[in-house]
């Protein structure tokens, strides 16, 4: 790690590489008056909206939208089974288990159409109370247990015994974007009207504690975050569902289920803050955190170590090197193609387009968890077995 002062804020950096465009967000971040303590930007990161993605934002008295991340509370869920790999038959993977998967979880960005699992939303909440989450009532049932479009995927996985893992990477849906969005909107209108001389970029515009317009994001944000837990749950239960169908004596371990995208009321440095993580894991001691690498390279299920100079927190995945168009317009699909089927990979690239989620457009995993050995301890490394990509 390297401290950094840029504008009289410390930032402390696990990466001795960031691109030039996420370097500007950063300093932007240093300019805000409600900055606590330090900035924190995890190994992972990469340019994003108005802050960037693997950036951990302590905040005194304000919350900042796009500093939560464009799809509130996605995250990251993961299952052990009892059974090896090497004891499915093919046959069984490919047809029952995969097909299986696909014919039961919605993929992509479609509106789905029919209602999925009442019991799996979230509970607890005083909806009346919360606008957007209200107006989309309908659409929850019908998006709860969906998988999204991109970089969503599902995966199944071995770990250096041979045991097979369930791995799946989603968010809130089209709900978190509305939400984020509407209350960005907002933001942007108070700061403009009472503000604007704070921040650096109107991408941050932030809303003021005590104000009515935090505690109505505060609400609906939580719920996103719920939403997305309830989310990746019902999608593991159906996949066990499906495992178990194919293979009746198989068990699973509980599961771990957490996010990459939220804000949250935290004590650090002997003060209550508002840590936002915009793509980046709880790593408190003892904590388990969940960092995937890219289709076709290493996963890891981590331990956190505590550390406070990242407020608790760690990477939360590989990151991204390439954007999209860079990707799909540098990256050799047949070669990519040749790697995983030499891997002996079950994925789904099939064409120049799917280059933008092919490995080459991310970071070196490896190096990612090499730089943040002082924030947790790898517990399991995985390997892909088989690729389901919103
Ligand atoms: P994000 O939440 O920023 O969209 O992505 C999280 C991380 O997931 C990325 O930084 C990348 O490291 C990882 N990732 C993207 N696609 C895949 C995939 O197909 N398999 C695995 N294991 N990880 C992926
Ligand atoms: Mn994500
Ligand atoms: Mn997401």
């Amino acid at each position: 790690m390297e401290v950094k002062m840029i504008n009289n804020c410390p930032v402390k950096i696990w990466t001795d590489y960031v691109e030039k465009s996420a370097m500007r967000q950063i300093e932007n971040l240093t300019t805000l008056p409600f900055l606590f303590h330090h900035l924190a930007i995890m190994p992972d990161v990469h340019t994003g909206m108005g802050m960037p993605i693997g950036g951990v934002l302590a905040c005194k008295d304000a919350v900042i939208p796009n500093a939560v991340g464009v799809d509130i509370g996605c995250g990251m869920c993961a299952v052990k089974t009892n059974w090896k790999v090497a004891d499915i038959p093919t046959d069984v993977l490919r047809k029952q288990i995969m097909r299986g998967i696909r014919k039961r979880i919605p993929l992509g960005m479609d509106h789905h159409k029919e209602a999925q699992d009442e019991k799996y939303l979230p509970t607890g909440h005083d909806i009346d109370k919360m606008e957007i989450v209200k107006r989309r009532q309908e659409y929850i049932t019908k998006e709860v247990g969906t998988l999204g479009g991109g970089n969503h995927f599902i995966e199944l996985q071995k770990d250096e015994t041979g045991t097979l893992w369930i791995m799946i990477h989603s968010g809130s849906r089209n709900l978190g974007k509305l939400v984020g969005d509407y209350y960005n909107e907002k933001a942007k209108k108070l700061n403009e009207r009472w503000y604007s001389v704070v921040s650096p970029d109107i991408r941050l515009s932030f809303l003021p504690l005590r104000t009515d317009e935090f505690n109505a994001y505060w609400q609906e944000m939580k719920y996103c975050v719920d939403f997305a837990l309830c989310n990746r749950k019902l999608m593991m239960k159906r996949i066990e569902e499906v495992i178990k169908d194919a293979i009746p004596e198989i068990g699973f371990e509980p599961m771990i289920n957490i996010a990459h995208n939220y804000a949250a009321w935290e004590r650090h440095y002997g003060q209550d803050v508002i840590v936002h993580r915009k793509g980046a894991t709880l790593a408190r001691e003892g904590v388990i955190g969940i960092i995937p690498g890219s289709q076709g390279t290493a996963s890891y299920i981590v331990e956190g170590l505590g550390n406070p100079e990242s407020f608790c927190s760690c990477s939360h995945g590989a990151g991204r090197t390439l954007s999209r168009t860079a990707a799909i317009r540098d990256l050799n699909l047949k070669e990519e193609v040749e790697r995983l089927d030499a891997l002996g990979i079950i994925h789904a690239i099939r064409n120049q387009n799917d280059m933008q989620e092919a490995s080459g457009a991310y970071k070196d995993i490896e190096t990612v968890i090499a730089n943040e050995a002082d924030l947790v301890k790898v517990k399991t490394r995985l390997l892909p077995v088989a690729v389901i990509k919103g």
